[in-house]
């Protein structure tokens, strides 16, 4: 789908079929990082992969970075900068350079700064990753001077020094945070009084901080998006994971995330999820994992997916309208896997073959999205037709029916009733209905 506000420097991001994320996390310390890598060894598989983009990491969870910053977070054992390596790789190979960077997790700054650490609901300081022994990170309050202080002096030495086209953040979803500063503007949105103690034992208090909290983030990532487009303004953002609704959608020059494989085998998840960025206006992407292993039980080993399979959820994402982003790890010293390329080069041949159908066409637009819980931030992969915040699908034969131009119907309610529960969700008498979408949605 071509949306109107894209400029034609980002609308190549729509005409992308194939984009490739590589794993190489800067989380662990004890071996060398980036020694492996070399432009011969690297550049004729990017190109080769005929990519819209390459997408490196530039800042982890853990707050290491792949390139020496003026704050000292660099990786201890760091190789090689790795943003200014992939700048070559990618200007050599024909490609874009998108960048993956932590948002609101971040452990170095978590550990120099204690006071900008997000408080959970006990108010106790919100750590992460604990089940890893080489790693750990903190949700970091954007109401701190996180962003003055660390993450807008990355942004400037990353776009100086080897001007990407874009950045995907990752880890916005540590949140919601209550700290005093939190607590302080949640009073002035809310008007809400009285001792926070009582005021968070309230009924209504889950919901309406929910509304504060994506409110929050939603500016959060307007500040964030605006500083990338100052430092470039052909560069390209998007807040990976988090799949905010339509009225949060101005940050996002495309959606994108990393959630429906590997560690769910499920692809319907995927296809749902597809079809709701469809309903967006905006160029889509999933990250599918050549790897198969489970996030909740890092204990098991985990395995290489077979070409076949790859292939098979390329064309699930491809045909419910999105990108293919595919994702790989490299080797520890961060070559790139010819085993993996290979296959990669296979599934992208794959799609070549189909790209006449999938570029430049939208999935069929009878699709009617139902969130009656404005109160829940995103519709997540997998919850989808059971869940609580969206229904997907067709809805035949009942009360909604999104019209054939539409592209997609939304509705949103206030009730935070659930009215559907399958593929088509005929009655829905919940009421307090406000529908949005560029054409007029056609009721039935
Ligand atoms: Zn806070």
């Amino acid at each position: 789908m071509q949306s109107g506000r894209l400029s034609n420097a980002k609308s190549w991001l729509n005409n992308s079929m194939m984009n490739l994320l590589i794993d190489y996390y800067p989380e662990i310390q004890f071996r060398p990082y980036g020694t492996g890598c070399t432009l011969d060894n690297t550049v004729p598989w990017i190109r080769d992969l005929d990519l819209g983009y390459v997408c490196i990491y530039a800042k982890g969870h853990s707050g290491y970075t792949t390139w020496k910053s003026a704050l000292g977070t660099h990786h201890r054992m760091l190789g090689r900068d790795m943003p200014a390596f992939f700048r070559e790789v990618a200007s050599r190979a024909g490609c874009r350079l998108i960048l993956y960077y932590s948002g609101m997790l971040d452990g170095i700054a978590g550990l120099r700064h204690p006071d900008w650490i997000m408080r959970d609901f006990e108010d106790k300081p919100k750590s992460f990753f604990g089940e890893f022994r080489s790693f750990f990170s903190y949700g970091i309050c954007p109401r701190s001077r996180y962003w003055e202080d660390w993450v807008s002096v990355h942004l400037k030495e990353l776009f100086s020094s080897c001007d990407p086209d874009g950045i995907w953040v990752d880890g916005d979803w540590a949140g919601p945070c209550f700290c005093p500063r939190c607590q302080e503007a949640f009073r002035k949105a809310t008007r809400w009084d009285g001792r926070w103690e009582e005021m968070k034992r309230r009924p209504d208090f889950v919901q309406e901080h929910s509304r504060f909290w994506l409110q929050t983030e939603h500016e959060w990532r307007m500040r964030f998006s605006a500083e990338v487009r100052r430092l470039k303004p052909d560069a390209v953002y998007s807040a990976g994971n988090v799949s905010p609704r339509r009225e949060f959608a101005g940050p996002f020059d495309w959606r994108s995330g990393d959630f429906f494989s590997p560690g769910s085998f499920n692809l319907a998840p995927m296809a749902q999820m597809m079809r709701w960025y469809a309903t967006l206006d905006l160029p889509a992407d999933a990250y599918i994992c050549d790897t198969s292993f489970t996030h909740a039980r890092k204990h098991v080993r985990s395995r290489t997916k077979t070409a076949q399979r790859m292939m098979q959820e390329a064309a699930t994402v491809a045909s419910a309208g999105g990108r293919v982003g595919y994702w790989t790890y490299p080797q520890g010293d961060g070559a790139l896997m010819p085993s993996r390329m290979r296959k990669a080069i296979a599934v992208r041949r794959f799609l070549k073959e189909r790209e006449h159908l999938f570029l430049s066409s939208m999935p069929v637009a009878w699709t009617g999205i139902v969130s009656t819980d404005d109160s829940v931030q995103r519709f997540i992969g997998g919850e989808g037709i059971q869940g609580r915040a969206a229904c997907f699908g067709k809805a035949e034969g009942g009360r909604i029916r999104a019209g054939r131009d539409s592209g997609g119907l939304e509705l949103f309610g206030r009730s935070p009733r659930v009215c559907g529960s399958s593929f088509s969700y005929p009655r829905c008498d919940c009421g307090g209905w406000r529908l949005t979408g560029e054409a007029a949605p056609v009721l039935t």
